[in-house]
């Protein structure tokens, strides 16, 4: 028998605005939206039947066309370092990963925009499978809360938009997501606590800088010139680094705030010291920081860290240049915490 019934929609799909638009098309009152905002962002609510304070006929009519999430968790894992893993399952049978990762005064959460990606990134786990499709606004906020449901006794204070899929590939939907999350009657992490990553999307940069947002941009940089980004991302051949540096530039110029780039230190191919140089003179004068990301073996991509003396003289190079530098710590390295890999040992 088919089921004829109205797919229900994901409550999180909805900005306050919204629930109001919904309550006037049902003759309710208009205040009753706060209170639903209020049980499904704040009071920690997971279906309609508490939300207490709401009159029964109208939980049931919520009951009727709304879900409180799309995704279940297929599985979770914990690192001796305290960081999460879980892999969610979407009932269309995608799956995505979402992380979050405890440090003494922090606990950032990591979550997917896409089931998939298409852009192929050499280094990443994500991009092996191919892209299935972009995650709704309410997939993204449903990683969030499941996040905050499997971290018992932590508080997450960051978000970063880096797990699988390129933000800028599923704008809109990440947009209204990290609007809901910056929001008072939302989420409320403040916006310079939330990054979106990019593996150098231009419009998308460009786009963003006219957001009047304050999050923070990490753009996937992991070469100094064309050849050697090219053949790590393919990205590179419709968004070559001199353009993609340039919209950087005028990101940081017209927003006033520091973009971030992320390099990941592949052993012999862009961990020496000629990569350095070249590296301190393409980001010189710029307000940037370089993040360097020593390679997390992913059996079937090949890539190895170079060696410890390689990592700290490659970041000595760039300090002594007056290049603001940060080395990326491993996490959650025990229960396959880089981006993409439990997903794919999921799906083999
Ligand atoms: S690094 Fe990002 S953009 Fe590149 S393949 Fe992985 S998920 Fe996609």
């Amino acid at each position: 028998m088919t089921d004829n019934s109205p797919r229900k929609i994901n409550i999180k799909e909805y900005s306050l605005e919204e629930v109001k638009q919904v309550l006037q098309k049902w003759q309710e009152p208009l205040y009753h939206a706060r209170q639903i905002f209020s049980w499904v962002y704040k009071k920690g609510a997971r279906d309609f039947a508490a939300l207490s304070d709401l009159p029964q006929p109208l939980r049931d009519k919520l009951e009727g066309h709304f879900t409180f999430f799309d995704l279940r968790v297929a599985e979770r894992l914990e690192s001796k370092d305290g960081t999460v893993k879980l892999l969610l399952a979407a009932a269309d049978g995608n799956s995505m990963e979402a992380v979050s990762i405890p440090t003494a005064k922090r606990t950032a959460g990591c979550v997917s925009t896409q089931a998939g990606c298409k852009f192929a990134c050499g280094f990443c786990a994500s991009g092996l499978r191919g892209f299935k499709r972009d995650l709704t606004t309410g997939e993204i906020l449903d990683q969030v809360f499941l996040l905050k449901d499997n971290s018992p006794g932590r508080v997450l204070t960051h978000l970063v938009f880096m797990g699988t899929g390129e933000p800028f590939d599923n704008y809109d939907n990440v947009m209204k997501a990290i609007r809901m999350i910056n929001a008072p009657e939302g989420i409320n992490i403040g916006a310079r606590r939330i990054t979106i990553s990019t593996c150098g999307i231009i419009p998308g940069i460009q786009r963003l800088a006219g957001e009047g947002l304050q999050i923070e941009l990490s753009v996937s940089l992991h070469a100094a010139d064309d050849q050697v980004r090219s053949r790590i991302m393919p990205v590179n051949r419709k968004y070559p680094l001199p353009a993609l540096l340039e919209a950087c530039r005028a990101y940081a110029k017209n927003t006033g705030r520091q973009v971030t780039f992320e390099y990941i230190l592949i052993r012999g191919l862009n961990s020496d010291l000629r990569c350095a140089r070249k590296l301190c003179t393409i980001v010189k004068g710029m307000n940037a920081k370089i993040n360097l990301i020593p390679a997390n073996a992913v059996g079937e991509c090949g890539f190895e860290a170079p060696s410890r003396e390689e990592i700290w003289s490659f970041r000595d190079f760039l300090a002594q240049h007056g290049v603001h530098v940060t080395l990326r710590r491993e996490r959650g390295t025990d229960i396959q915490a880089a981006c993409g890999q439990l997903r794919i040992k999921y799906e083999r």
